[in-house]
């Protein structure tokens, strides 16, 4: 099989990875890469996950039949349009961003490109950042949401998907705004949970007790809080509409519990729980 060239932009946790499953799949792709950060072009090469450490976007791009953007949201646009200017005519260009309207609808309209854009979200990754946290079977069986739209055109989004498949990933399809809505709910919100409850302990409790004390309930509940801290704002930022409503919800249910344990109302307070037990073990 002749290899095709993949340009990673952005060789952190989720380029990394990428890099490394291919590698591990024996996938025919020659992988080149450019990163800001030149120690993580060093280590991908040291760890053989790319053939060539780029020194500029231009010549990482040059010659490539398909392009992922795997930087933090917020630099997405800028940096995909910039991109989309330069690509070869046929190239297809797709990211990972974590949030998917404001990027797929900014990237669609890129003037004058020959390439096209399709918007992608594997849904893996760790609380960890950067190369040394990247590992070859981060996709195996975990979803990767695709986000094709009216003006994806469908060879693209076939390279696309075909990348993701060998990589182990299982491949779902959903409009931006669908994706939004229900990240806000499955993932921003229970970041934005565990985030506050951290908050709310450590305001009352001095870190080296919360150490001694804590059981596997605190540690479940919170080990998210621990993720990058830039990551989780610019996905707020970007996804502030869903998330906001999904908070008045949360908020909402957590002041009925309040006011249900105000009353002293037993009764009441199991049916919550027993309700979400039910749900919990359905899933
Ligand atoms: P990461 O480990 O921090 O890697 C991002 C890399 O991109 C860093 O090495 C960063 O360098 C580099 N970078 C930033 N701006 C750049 C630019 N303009 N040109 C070239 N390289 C640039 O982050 P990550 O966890 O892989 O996340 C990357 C994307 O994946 C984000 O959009 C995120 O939403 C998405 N995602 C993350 C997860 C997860 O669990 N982490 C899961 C699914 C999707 P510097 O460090 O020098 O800035």
């Amino acid at each position: 099989m002749s290899s095709k060239n993949l340009s990673i932009i952005g060789l952190g946790l989720i380029g990394g990875s990428v890099a490394l499953g291919l590698r591990s799949a024996g996938a025919p792709w020659r992988i080149t890469a450019y990163d800001t950060t030149s120690e993580e072009l060093d280590l991908a090469v040291e760890a053989g996950a790319i053939d060539h450490a780029a020194p500029s976007m231009e010549e990482a791009v040059a010659g490539a039949d398909l392009i992922i953007l795997a930087v933090p949201v917020l630099a997405i646009v800028p940096l995909g349009l910039k991109i989309m200017e330069i690509a070869p005519a046929g190239a297809a260009v797709t990211d990972v961003g974590s949030t998917k309207e404001s990027i797929v609808s900014a990237m669609e309209v890129a003037p004058s490109s020959e390439a096209s854009f399709v918007g992608g979200h594997p849904i893996a990754g760790t609380e960890d950042s950067g190369f040394a946290a990247a590992r070859e079977d981060l996709f195996s069986g975990a979803p990767y949401i695709t986000t094709p739209t009216s003006r994806t055109r469908e060879e693209a989004a076939e390279a696309v998907t075909g990348l993701w498949a060998s990589l182990g990933s299982r491949i779902y399809r959903m409009s931006p705004e669908e994706h939004d809505r229900l990240f806000a709910l499955i993932s921003h919100l229970p970041h934005l949970a565990a985030f506050g409850l951290v908050g709310t302990v450590l305001s009352q409790l001095d870190p080296e007790e919360v150490e001694r004390f804590t059981g596997g309930g605190f540690r479940d509940f919170t080990r998210i809080a621990a993720s990058d801290p830039v990551m989780w704002r610019d996905i707020c930022l970007d996804n502030q509409r869903h998330i906001l409503r999904t908070l008045d919800h949360l908020l909402n249910e957590l002041s009925f519990i309040r006011e249900t344990l105000a009353e002293g109302d037993g009764e009441a307070l199991q049916h919550i729980f027993e309700k979400a037990r039910r749900l919990k073990r359905s899933t």
